[in-house]
């Protein structure tokens, strides 16, 4: 049984970081990843504190820190009057409270920065062209199928497959995501492109009814990076299509001149119809578990979706390094240690979301909270969020 590969359905970044910690302790793992070839989309994502211990934890630190991009402030605008809301130094904030920084990294790096890691270790099996479509599990082996008829033989299978996992099709069985109404449009500037009147060094957002715009440099500022995020009816579900400029400019017509500015720079915008789930408590069945957003996909609105995806990652390492012969014992102890913190992610990311998208009576309360409560203001509610887990023992 020990000779038998830990199979990881699932190429992302949580795929990649199993992979990783999986093989640094002595173990096979064979990841699977059904598109043809390994890769990420370019986008931005934010890094919080908490995932930094664990890139220090994985000794990624200096690979990361070489493309990441820190920026000095999280800043909050009003969208419409353009007023400032918040501006928090979140760099020196990070620095002196977690030890750790407050980045962003465009997320193909990311995958890059990982991937490498992965190819230096010759325990770690990457496999493109292979989607997993099931499983079944005996003596305590997991039987691992694939869509081109081929099944492979686990000592366990890690479900990484991302929001529409199929594995949590059958360890969980809950349907299909919660369709949120809320689409994001995401677009990468090169730097040059940027006027200088519209450039800011800082993470940006620009709250407004039922809309917002959240802009930052990116590799080591050589990018620049937008999202804007508005409700809609219109989409059911996707994943990675193009948007409708059109509509963009409609959802963002009332907004303040620079916001409009900013959108009018970009001709091809890539479209994702944003989901979650509510939580749960058991992701995990015998020899199967789920890990990253087939566990526990959330809105984007606490931008920490990858961060969880890595934590989760280190979770599981640490569970089996503790029980190294008791594999479903060690799949129950992780999941035991990750589905609150997560799960009060996913929750608190749809408030944040109301937050941003603020109108009315909330909208004036929202501004005059935050103006009120000074630089300290933009970290209000995340401390146990930045603080993160103990890489050593995540599970006590
Ligand atoms: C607009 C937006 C902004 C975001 N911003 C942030 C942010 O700032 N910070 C942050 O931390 N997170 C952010 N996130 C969330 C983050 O992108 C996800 O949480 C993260 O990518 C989850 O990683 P994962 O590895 O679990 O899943 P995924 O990245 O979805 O990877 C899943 C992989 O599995 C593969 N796959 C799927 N099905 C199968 C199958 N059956 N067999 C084999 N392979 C399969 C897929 O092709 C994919 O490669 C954002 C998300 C969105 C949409």
């Amino acid at each position: 049984m020990a000779q038998l590969p830990f199979v990881i359905a699932g190429g992302g970044i949580g795929g990649l970081v199993a992979a990783l910690v999986l093989a640094r302790q002595g173990l096979v793992a064979q990841v699977l990843e059904q598109a043809d070839a390994l890769g990420e989309i370019g986008a931005g994502i934010q890094l919080g504190p908490n995932v930094f211990r664990m890139f220090e934890h994985l000794g990624l630190t200096e690979p990361i820190r070489q493309v990441a991009y820190f920026p000095p402030n999280l800043v909050m605008r009003d969208v419409s009057s353009g007023e400032l809301i918040v501006r928090s130094p979140v760099g020196e904030h990070a620095l002196a409270t977690y030890r750790q920084p407050y980045g962003v990294i465009y997320r193909a790096d990311l995958h890059q920065v990982l991937l490498q890691a992965c190819r230096a270790l010759p325990s770690v099996g990457l496999h493109v062209k292979s989607k997993v479509t099931g499983y079944s599990q005996r003596d305590g082996s997991v039987d691992v199928q694939l869509a081109d008829g081929r099944q492979l033989q686990a000592a366990a299978l890690i479900g990484a497959d991302g929001l529409w996992s199929r594995v949590r099709e059958q360890v969980v069985g809950d349907g299909k995501p919660r369709v949120s109404g809320h689409i994001a449009y995401r677009a990468v500037l090169p730097m040059s492109e940027v006027p200088p009147h519209l450039y800011s060094p800082d993470v940006t957002l620009w709250g407004g009814e039922k809309t917002h715009l959240v802009h930052y440099p990116l590799r080591r500022g050589e990018l620049f990076n937008l999202v804007a995020v508005f409700h809609s009816d219109r989409y059911e579900e996707g994943w990675n299509t193009f948007g409708d400029p059109e509509e963009l400019h409609l959802r963002f017509a009332k907004a303040a001149s620079p916001v409009k500015e900013l959108l009018a720079k970009i001709e091809t915008w890539k479209m994702w119809v944003l989901c979650d789930r509510e939580p749960v408590a058991n992701w995990s069945q015998g020899h199967v578990t789920l890990l990253g957003d087939a566990a526990h996909p959330m809105l984007q609105y606490l931008a920490q979706g990858a961060c969880m995806a890595i934590e989760d990652a280190v979770t599981l390492g640490a569970a089996l390094r503790a029980s190294p012969s008791d594999i479903a014992g060690a799949f129950r102890s992780y999941q035991k240690a990750r589905y609150l913190r997560t799960g009060r992610v996913q929750l608190t990311a749809r408030f944040y979301g109301e937050i941003y998208h603020a109108s009315g009576v909330m909208r004036e309360l929202r501004n005059r909270m935050f103006q009120s409560g000074g630089e300290a203001a933009g970290f209000i509610g995340t401390h146990w969020l930045y603080e993160g887990i103990d890489p050593e023992r995540p599970c006590d």
